[in-house]
């Protein structure tokens, strides 16, 4: 990674009005949460045809499938803090700059460092939270799994309709939710710069949002650690670690941003 980039990337920054910034699992791996396609996570523990939206509408069996795998997975993300990048986006929300934060993350980590919920678009949901399938009511997450354990529920239903209940993340197979993503399109075609951080941008529809904000005429920066399809598109592509990268461009971009305000940084 060459120090000019960092210094592309923060003047962007700087020169930006309306930023998107687009996170993935990526973001979140230094904070001790694996990303889907390391070796030897949960996810390789478990087929994926089994925990699709189709099987466990299907069959009792893949719904005690899926609670058994979303118990696993959930300690390491409840436990977890938000690291450098996470606290990046939070600063740049707090400069004004920022129009959206769009993550296909669904463990929570960005309110925990204390963006905001009217700025934030969870494209596939969140694990602290618990739907009804049926009637869409909605449930702390704690709130449900404390009860499974009290009562030794393997499945829970509904208590009002008596629909199966869900961790509120999208699974296989099953849509997005269509405001959220309407919403993430619109902030992706407005933008001036969209910052990606820590995606693969394999994930569809998602990945089409780069695209999106590019046609738009939006800077695209993208900070991960391995290469993705949509490189070419990039203005600053920043190969590295989610959390010092981030941290390098936001140490420019605040030397920009006094310089501005007339303040001298002190050395
Ligand atoms: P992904 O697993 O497909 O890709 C993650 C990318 O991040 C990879 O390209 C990898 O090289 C890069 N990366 C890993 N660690 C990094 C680091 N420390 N710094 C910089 N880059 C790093 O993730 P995705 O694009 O988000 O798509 C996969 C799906 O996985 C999404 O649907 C998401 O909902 C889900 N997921 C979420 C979490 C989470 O909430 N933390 C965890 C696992 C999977
Ligand atoms: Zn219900």
């Amino acid at each position: 990674m060459r120090e000019e980039d960092i210094l592309t990337a923060a003047r962007a920054l700087h020169e930006a009005q309306r930023v998107v910034v687009f996170t993935g699992a990526g973001i979140s791996t230094e904070s001790g949460i694996p990303d889907f396609r390391s070796p030897g996570g949960i996810w390789s523990r478990y087929n994926q045809d089994d925990l699709t939206y189709q099987k466990f509408r299907s069959h009792e069996k893949y719904r005690k499938l899926y609670w058994e795998y979303d118990r696993a997975r959930y300690p390491a993300m409840r436990d977890a803090e938000p690291n450098a990048a996470h606290r990046a986006v939070v600063e740049i929300e707090k400069t004004g700059k920022l129009a959206a934060l769009i993550t296909q993350n669904i463990d929570g980590l960005h309110q925990k460092a204390g963006s905001s919920r009217e700025k934030t678009f969870e494209l596939h949901g969140t694990v602290k939270e618990v739907t009804c399938l049926d009637c869409h009511r909605r449930w702390d997450r704690d709130e449900i799994t404390g009860k499974m354990e009290a009562e030794r529920i393997e499945v829970p239903y509904c208590e009002h309709c008596g629909g199966p209940l869900k961790c509120a993340t999208i699974a296989f197979g099953q849509t997005l939710p269509a405001e959220v993503l309407e919403q993430s399109f619109l902030h992706a075609r407005n933008c001036d710069l969209f910052l990606i951080i820590g995606s693969s941008l394999v994930v569809q529809p998602a990945s089409m949002l780069p695209i999106e904000a590019k046609r738009s005429g939006a800077r695209l920066i993208l900070i991960n650690l391995s290469e993705t399809p949509y490189d070419r598109l990039m203005d600053v592509i920043l190969h590295g670690l989610a959390g010092p990268t981030t941290e390098a461009v936001m140490q420019e971009f605040r030397k920009l941003e006094q310089c501005q305000a007339g303040v001298v940084p002190a050395e």
